[in-house]
């Protein structure tokens, strides 16, 4: 049996039809907020490309009573559109951020500034204290521009000199890396948690298509025995749970503080892995 006190979170991203809005908010929201996550949280579009409906989502799922983290980056946008918005986000009693630089929305040149996620961090702490609790990225498998290994570390415990409380990773497969960077982490100082981003096997051609633009390995066995499977998909969600569920019991029960899911806005599989570990 998987730690008792491992946190648990569940992440969506903004719908982009009135469908999927309702089938979040009505259905996935409900059924997954009974398993007594920590929190939710909610993505923000690249560039601020959906700075209202996240900060709708959120405002519905905070007048909940539920806690609930915006993910939030300058995008293009000044100090002034930032602060408004973090702003409105503490009156509607929102006390969590996860804090990114985010990428440029495509289509968009390569010149275009984007902003560190630290510099993110240290802005609102600037104007906010200690009123947020401030989640940043991390990479495992290392970010794909980062200079070296080490330099990504060093960016990340910048993170937490400037403020940020834990870190949430990005999604991996391979164990090892999570540990080893952990590891790694530790050596260079870093004391804060570092919990483990899991993203569930929905559509494996999103997900290969999707892995090789943010730099996670999708190891050969796993793309060797789904596409064994073929068209069947309930073979390959079968497989995909068991894979995952997997992943998630040697994490937990190798001291990993807890597990973020990357839900895709569908109740399963993540309910099914969550019952798996019998959280
Ligand atoms: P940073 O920590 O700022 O680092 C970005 C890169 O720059 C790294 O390669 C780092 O090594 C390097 N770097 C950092 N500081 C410096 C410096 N001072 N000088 C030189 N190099 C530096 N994207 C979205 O658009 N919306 C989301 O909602 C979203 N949610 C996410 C949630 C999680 C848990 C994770 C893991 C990722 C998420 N992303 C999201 C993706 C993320 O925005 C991208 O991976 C982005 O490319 C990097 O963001 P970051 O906050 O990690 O950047």
């Amino acid at each position: 049996m998987a730690d008792q006190k491992a946190r648990i979170s569940f992440e969506f991203f903004p719908p982009k039809t009135e469908a999927g809005m309702d089938k979040l908010m009505n259905e996935v929201n409900p059924v997954l907020n009974a398993l007594n996550p920590a929190f939710f949280s909610v993505t923000y579009g690249a560039g601020g490309s959906t700075r209202d409906t996240t900060l709708g989502i959120v405002s519905a799922i905070r007048a909940n009573g539920i806690d609930v983290a915006p993910h939030l980056s300058f995008g293009g946008d000044d100090e002034s559109a930032v602060g408004n918005l973090l702003d409105t986000y503490r009156e509607r009693g929102v006390n969590r951020l996860v804090a990114l630089r985010g990428d440029r929305p495509s289509g968009i040149g390569r010149s275009t500034h984007l902003v560190y996620a630290r510099e993110l961090v240290e802005f609102v702490r600037q104007r906010h204290g200690d009123h947020f609790n401030i989640e940043v990225a991390a990479y495992p498998e290392i970010h794909p521009e980062a200079k070296s290994y080490d330099a990504d570390i060093q960016y990340l415990k910048g993170k937490f000199d400037a403020g940020a409380n834990s870190a949430i990773t990005q999604y991996f497969f391979n164990v090892e890396s999570y540990f080893y960077f952990l590891d790694q982490c530790a050596a260079q100082g870093i004391t804060q948690p570092i919990y483990a981003g899991i993203m569930p096997i929905t559509n494996f051609a999103n997900l290969q298509r999707f892995s090789v633009n943010c730099g996670a390995e999708i190891p050969r066995w796993i793309c060797q025995r789904i596409a064994a499977y073929g068209n069947d998909q309930e073979s390959i969600q079968k497989f995909g749970v068991e894979v995952v569920t997997q992943l998630c019991q040697t994490l937990l029960e190798s001291g990993c503080p807890g597990i973020h899911f990357y839900t895709m806005n569908q109740v399963e599989p993540t309910r099914e892995i969550h019952a798996n570990l019998a959280l």
